[in-house]
């Protein structure tokens, strides 16, 4: 579970109410069981609960090593926001994979869809549960939605950015990804939608400083994509 602040062992903390609930109703946890809990420094510690009906406490007995449970490098995927639920799927799923921070994205082609802020404080939810289900010693920040020019905006805060396209033109992202690989420390992956990023917005990125990549000769569903080249670049640095 995750608590605000950074802590130290020792102390006792307060879980938050939604965690609370969870660890007295759900998991049905008792005073005297142990749990893992992580402060906002990203320091785990092994903990012993206490719980008093609905509020639930934790003493902090000892500094966990979770050396490497966050990989290198840090990984930002822009995922221009796709039909339906499947920005929850992708949200959760990259999140499990080890994702730093997810932008949704408003691309030319995200028609229809909805964009709005409550979605965007549902999928921070998904990645904080996505986050404590997979043992992470952070919670994947989910950035506030932008538009395909305020995302080409923030390049330069990257090391790399690609951009999976699935026209026939880009070098495969192996090819791109093996003589840098070691060396990146910070990467943006930015994704189109169910319609694709247009000729414009591919090329106004490459402007910016992206380079596109290809994804294989597969054409894969949007989600799909983000998901595949966050796990090849996490395995081709070994993480
Ligand atoms: N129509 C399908 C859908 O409903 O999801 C396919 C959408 S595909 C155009 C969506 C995005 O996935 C593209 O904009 C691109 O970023 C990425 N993508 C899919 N297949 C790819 C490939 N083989 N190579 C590179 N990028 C790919």
């Amino acid at each position: 579970f995750f608590v605000e602040g950074v802590h130290a062992v020792g102390e006792r903390v307060a879980l938050a109410a939604d965690d609370a609930r969870k660890i007295a109703t759900v998991l049905r946890k008792r005073s005297g069981d142990r749990a893992q809990i992580v402060d906002s420094g990203g320091t785990a510690y092994a903990a012993t609960l206490e719980v008093t009906g609905r509020a639930v406490t934790a003493a902090l007995d000892a500094v966990i090593d979770a050396d490497g449970v966050e990989p290198s490098p840090a990984i930002t995927i822009a995922q221009a926001v796709p039909k339906g639920q499947k920005m929850d799927l992708v949200v959760e799923k990259a999140t499990e994979l080890g994702v730093h921070a997810i932008v949704p994205v408003r691309s030319a082609r995200v028609i229809g869809h909805d964009t709005s802020a409550a979605k965007v404080e549902r999928w921070r939810r998904i990645a904080r549960s996505a986050a404590q289900q997979s043992g992470r010693t952070r919670v994947p920040a989910v950035a506030d939605m932008l538009d395909w020019d305020a995302l080409l905006r923030t390049f330069s805060a990257y090391d790399r950015v690609y951009v999976p396209w699935e026209v026939a033109e880009p070098r495969p992202l192996r090819e791109v990804l093996e003589p840098e690989i070691a060396t990146l420390r910070s990467l943006l992956v930015a994704v189109g939608p169910e319609g694709g990023l247009s000729h414009d917005e591919v090329t106004r990125a490459a402007a910016a400083g992206a380079v596109p990549v290809s994804l294989g000769r597969r054409i894969l569903r949007t989600e799909t994509a983000a998901l595949v080249v966050l796990a090849a670049i996490l395995y081709a640095r070994g993480e």
